[in-house]
């Protein structure tokens, strides 16, 4: 039994962390540790004052977050997984900065490269990829769009699992997604919708898998949608160790107290051995 006297006892997975040496790093780690966190997503934070300009470039930037998380692994005893890729935001600003076409090339260069670190066992998903989530012109929208389109195609000839950053709360963005995925050969449940909102039923995720972000009012509503939620859900902070944005999204502490707020609204074990080790096991593969 995992539930024991009321209280969830297994594993708990944040789906969406950020980590940065400038910022709380180790000390934000052993916060989520401390509170009953065991296992974290770490996904590579894009330093939007130095983005990389060449293969190169994100080489370095993503060995540092590999390095940070074997000290993670290390120092503060987590398991953890690594994602890896361009941030649409990286994208977009490089696309205003050195044009569509270099800032297009620099980008398949990030995920034929993170596909690259997936394959030797360093990651184990891309992301976070999506599209703007702010309004952009209608030519910005729809390169970004064949860049995904073009991103979900290698995700299903390489058989990964692709963390989207996308626009919008509701059902649309969903079915949208699930549509285009299908058209580029990659099943639904391979795509994880980052920083989602907090319904969980087949009706709005359209087989998608939701990673909800957590915040105030979200066990109500994962309780109210979760008898027709068919293939699960994760939860995440989208922590971004951020000094300008000190505890922003959530802070590392805020997916063990839901979790334990589920238990006493009354979600059943299964759901929580699914959230916290079954759906990032199929995900993702196993936990570092
Ligand atoms: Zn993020």
């Amino acid at each position: 039994m995992l539930i024991d006297k009321g209280r969830w006892t297994g594993p708990i997975l944040d789906n969406h962390f950020h980590l940065d040496r400038g910022h709380r790093f180790l000390d934000a780690a052993l916060d989520f540790k401390r509170a009953g966190g065991t296992d974290l997503v770490l996904v590579h934070k894009p330093d939007f004052s130095d983005l990389p300009l060449s293969l190169d470039g994100w080489r370095i930037a993503y060995d540092d977050t590999l390095a940070m998380a074997s000290e993670v692994r290390k120092e503060v005893g987590l398991g953890v997984r690594v994602v890896l890729g361009p941030h649409p935001a990286s994208w977009a600003h490089q696309r205003q900065a050195l044009g569509s076409e270099v800032a297009s090339e620099l980008y398949v260069d990030a995920v034929e490269l993170a596909i690259e670190y997936c394959n030797e066992g360093q990651a184990c998903a891309v992301g976070e990829v999506g599209r703007p989530h702010w309004a952009v012109e209608e030519d910005v929208w729809s390169e970004a769009n064949e860049l995904l389109s073009w991103t979900m195609e290698k995700a299903a000839k390489e058989n990964l699992t692709l963390q989207l950053h996308v626009e919008g709360d509701g059902a649309s963005t969903y079915a949208d997604l699930a549509a285009m995925a299908e058209k580029c050969g990659l099943s639904p449940s391979r795509l994880v919708r980052h920083h989602a909102p907090s319904e969980v039923d087949l009706a709005t995720t359209a087989g998608l898998i939701p990673s909800v972000v957590v915040g105030k009012g979200s066990v109500e509503t994962i309780m109210a949608t979760i008898a027709d939620c068919k293939d699960g859900f994760v939860m995440e902070t989208d922590y971004m160790d951020d000094a300008k944005r000190p505890g922003a999204v959530l802070g590392p502490k805020t997916v063990p107290k839901r979790t334990q707020a589920l238990v006493a609204a009354g979600l059943d074990e299964e759901e929580l051995w699914l959230a916290h080790h079954e759906i990032p096991l199929r995900l993702y593969g196993e936990s570092e």
